[in-house]
């Protein structure tokens, strides 16, 4: 059995891998794509010590760290199941898809999440050519510009005061008709010259020409009218779901769907921990998947050594 088994090789699960190796234990990583969400990115420029950096280069270097190590890299390999240790101190087991069992004495969850799409014409064409997910990491490349967000929830409402400080315009979108974000922000939002809302609002298209995003299509849901705004991103809010489907009834998942830890990066089931995208820990991104990839090592490291000798 592992030591230290992993679920999940995006930066969080790099992290844990590369802190729990270099205890000298015995450490696995079990990934269904090896790096990540980052291999869907394009320019990284908030890594801190890393001016610039691209997604798949980004990646690259996250294995070459973990391989320096004598880590098991299984990639490819897609978690099913979460079996907990029989007594305190026993096997925890991770079923695979593939019908293997991986047991470890201890297991730390890195499955991360993914942005919910909206479905329509232009969003996988121009994805990352203007159709965007994360304000914090690729609003300042819209500096200027206009945008779109589409989403008036909590997250879209706040994606859209953060872009009016850096962009030229905001027109927000929203399905529903009305904003679902708290009073506060939604009063904040109105207050901003250079946001346009709207609401009743069905995306229906992103448009674009030359390999990049030119417009947005919504139809007016109360007249059915057809508007095209002209634009030069789009910042789709409409969720961040966590890998977390196969831990449904075994580990403790918030209302979301993210895995409840503490501040050490424990769950509720003993040997059991997690990091990253995946959890309750709040601002999806890359240095704080990191540090909490090697929170969780530290803190399965610390729970090894104070099982008793058998
Ligand atoms: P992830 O990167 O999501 O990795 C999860 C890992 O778990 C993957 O290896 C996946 O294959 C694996 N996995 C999932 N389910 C299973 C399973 N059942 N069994 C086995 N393996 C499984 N952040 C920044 O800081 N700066 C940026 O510029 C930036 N730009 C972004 C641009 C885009 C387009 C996207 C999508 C995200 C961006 N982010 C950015 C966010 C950043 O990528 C994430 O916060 C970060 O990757 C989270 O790391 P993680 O290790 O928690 O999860």
């Amino acid at each position: 059995p592992f030591d230290v088994l992993i679920v999940g090789g995006g930066p969080a699960g790099a992290a844990a891998a590369v802190y729990a190796a270099r205890k000298g234990i015995r450490v696995g990583v079990a990934a269904e794509r090896f790096g990540g969400q980052v291999n869907d990115t394009m320019a990284i420029e908030n890594y801190i010590s890393v001016l610039e950096t691209d997604g798949p280069k980004f990646a690259a270097a996250l294995e070459a760290q973990v391989r320096h190590y004598e880590v098991d890299i299984m990639n490819l390999q897609r978690a099913d199941k979460l079996i907990p240790a029989e007594e305190p101190g026993g096997l925890v087991q991770v079923q695979m898809a593939n019908g293997g069992v991986l047991q470890a004495r201890s297991v730390i969850l890195s499955t991360g999440a993914r942005w919910r799409n909206v479905n329509v014409p232009g969003e996988q064409e121009y994805k990352n050519k203007g159709v965007a997910y994360c304000p914090h990491c690729d609003g300042p490349l819209f500096k200027g510009k206009r945008t779109a967000v589409i989403g008036g929830g909590n997250s879209g409402v706040e994606a859209a005061i953060d872009l009016a400080g850096i962009v030229q315009h905001v027109t927000l979108v929203e399905f529903a008709d009305q904003l679902k974000a708290d009073a506060v922000l939604v009063s904040k939002l109105k207050s901003l010259p250079n946001v346009t809302i709207h609401v009743n609002a069905q995306t229906t298209e992103i448009t674009g020409a030359d390999g990049k995003v030119n417009g947005l299509k919504y139809k007016d849901r109360a007249t059915n009218e057809e508007h095209l705004v002209p634009l030069e991103g789009v910042f789709v809010q409409i969720g961040l779901v966590p890998n977390t489907e196969f831990l449904k009834g075994t580990v403790e998942l918030s209302r979301f769907g993210e895995i409840v830890v503490d501040a050490k990066g424990h769950t509720n089931v003993p040997g059991v921990f997690a990091a990253g995208d995946c959890t309750t820990v709040p601002y999806k991104q890359i240095v704080i998947a990191a540090g909490e990839g090697a929170k969780a090592a530290l803190s399965a490291f610390d729970h090894l050594i104070r099982q008793p000798v058998a």
